[in-house]
């Protein structure tokens, strides 16, 4: 099977910083073996937000969702690794956390929409635009890490 190393762009919502989850949700990321290439906090705006969530602006819960998002800064990270975009939606789960399988974030740490905890990158396209609109090319930093040595190799 041919993997790919790829970027995406994940926001731990204000119900992560409010709830005291950024670490255990970070530390999901670490122990799967994914590298953080880069990580800052972001207050967003509703401009920023009406990018972001544009294929929902027609939703009857748009309003309250640019709400939540504007709550308190969110925690941006780029992460890498193979396969990185379906492999961050795996440990992210469904949309509603009531509906997500146990074992991901949302289903083991959440209970409701809009607070959800996360924002993951759900395709590889969208990864590339989303990681553009958050984050400038010297805030991506290229570095070897000891544990990419034990994933060298067609990672299967
Ligand atoms: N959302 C909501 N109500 C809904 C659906 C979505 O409040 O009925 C919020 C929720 O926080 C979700 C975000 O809008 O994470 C973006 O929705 P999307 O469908 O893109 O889901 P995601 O990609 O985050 O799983
Ligand atoms: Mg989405």
């Amino acid at each position: 099977m041919s993997t790919t190393i790829q970027q995406t762009l994940v926001l731990l919502k204000p119900d992560a910083l409010q709830r005291d989850l950024l670490g255990e949700i970070v530390s999901r990321f670490e122990r799967k073996g994914m590298k953080i290439v880069a990580m800052k906090c972001i207050r967003l705006d509703e401009r920023m937000l009406e990018e972001h969530y544009a294929h929902l602006s027609d939703k009857p819960f748009f309003g309250t969702l640019k709400q939540f998002m504007m709550q308190t800064p969110v925690v941006g990270m780029v992460l890498e690794g193979y396969e990185a975009v379906a492999e961050v939606r795996k440990l992210v789960g469904s949309t509603n956390p009531r509906e997500a399988d146990a074992g991901t974030i949302r289903a083991d740490l959440s209970m409701n929409v809009p607070s959800n905890l996360i924002h993951a990158s759900d395709s590889l396209e969208t990864a590339q635009v989303e990681i553009k609109r958050f984050f400038k090319d010297d805030e991506l930093f290229d570095y070897e890490k000891i544990t990419d040595r034990y994933h060298f190799g067609e990672g299967i």
